[in-house]
């Protein structure tokens, strides 16, 4: 029985481990605070993650390590990989932390992106100004996710807030794209260079958060292989073990690269009861060295994600094929607390029955772009 070591305790954590135990998996997960919600099912070292007396104790504990959050520090990365098996590997983790290196890399592999320019300075955000033009997007390089640490720029006069507001930190100014919808693709990659894709999928955000997935992505047919083709190059230029989720935009019918998420991903939750092995799993037999799983989905699965706060619980699970995720974290404003997904067999069954559960939720205005969609 081998002990798969989480940095990270978050439900991510959780919901590798879950996925983990029937296979014989154990797990371990490092996070500084208390009782992080994966520790609801798998035991937990409360350190910091430069720690290292404490992650030279978790060290010893597993067989391979694993993340389940993309910024932990590059250096404790490097410093665990020197000890254990880390997956996926540091480099992949580092290129990943920093939105320059990222979109530069995926150019570089023939992946278009948004305009972008690095920006160091005030000076700098002037000339990226003039060469990007507006709307823009100011974004701290490193530390951002969930729309964190960004700032539209939509016309000169927000040029001194945006500045204000992240001016310090090294930053990358991009364009704003006015793109026809969001997809993702989550990808898995085995120790042995085995490679597979789940089907790209359609989300949705609100205010930079993932409020919505559709799997699959309503006439994507087009789109998939360059999609694979991408995914495939970049998880072989990191030598990437694991799953990941690379975010795309669609405008004028292309793909632009947004970003590469170095774990499991919130748009692949789908996969836990619409796909034969679950992205979950799959990161499991990845990180182990076993065969993956199958990626197709069964039908069509609508993914709903609670921030903030959950709704009643009751109702839904009424309803058949409809699946319940309470994270068991405390609500707390932008907060992930937890999911709903629903499967179906056909796109007419998805769209009768996804009235009733979002109704059921008292969500129906998250649920309506998915049903304007399908
Ligand atoms: P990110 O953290 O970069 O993934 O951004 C979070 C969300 O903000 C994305 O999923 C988009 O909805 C939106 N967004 C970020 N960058 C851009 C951009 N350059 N153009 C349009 N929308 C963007």
């Amino acid at each position: 029985m081998k002990t798969i070591g989480i940095l990270g305790g978050g439900q991510l954590a959780r919901m590798i481990a879950l996925a983990g135990a029937p296979l014989g998996a154990r797990f371990l997960v490092v996070d500084n605070v208390a009782d992080a919600c994966a520790s609801q099912v798998a035991p937990q070292i409360t350190a910091d993650w430069r720690d290292f007396a404490a992650l030279e104790d978790f060290a010893k504990r597993i067989d391979v390590a694993t993340f389940d959050f993309e910024n932990v520090p590059a250096d404790t990365a490097h410093w665990l990989a020197e000890r254990v098996a880390v997956f996926p590997n540091p480099r992949a983790l580092a290129t990943t932390q920093d939105r320059l290196v990222e979109k530069t890399l995926f150019r570089e592999l023939g992946l278009d992106t948004p305009a972008f320019v690095a920006v160091d300075s005030r000076a700098d955000l002037d000339h990226a100004l003039v060469e990007i033009g507006y709307p823009a997007v100011l974004k701290t390089r490193r530390l951002g996710y969930d729309g964190k640490g960004q700032f539209r720029i939509k016309s000169p006069a927000d040029i001194d807030v945006a500045w204000a507001a992240l001016g310090g930190a090294a930053l990358i100014l991009e364009a704003w794209v006015a793109f026809e919808c969001e997809v993702s693709l989550v990808a898995v990659r085995g120790r042995d260079g085995a490679f597979s894709t789940y089907p790209l999928v359609q989300n949705w955000h609100e205010e930079g958060v993932l409020s919505a997935t559709l799997a699959p992505a309503p006439n994507s047919e087009g789109l998939i292989e360059a999609a694979t083709r991408h995914a495939r190059a970049i998880a072989e230029h990191l030598d990437y073990v694991g799953t990941f989720a690379l975010e795309l935009f669609v405008k004028d019918g292309q793909l632009l690269g947004n970003e590469m998420a170095p774990r499991v991903h919130n748009s692949g939750h789908w996969t836990i009861e619409g796909a034969p092995c679950s992205q979950f799993e799959n990161h499991v037999r990845a990180v182990l060295g076993l065969p993956l799983g199958d990626t197709s989905v069964l039908g069509t699965a609508v993914m709903l994600n609670f921030i903030g706060e959950l709704p009643d619980a009751t109702s839904v699970l009424a309803e058949p094929r409809a699946h319940w995720h309470d994270y068991g974290k405390s609500p707390r404003a932008g907060r992930k607390v937890g999911h709903a997904t629903l499967c179906a067999a056909t796109v007419a069954e998805m769209r009768e029955r996804l009235v009733h559960v979002a109704r059921a939720l008292g969500r129906e205005a998250q649920a309506a772009p998915v049903l304007a969609a399908l």
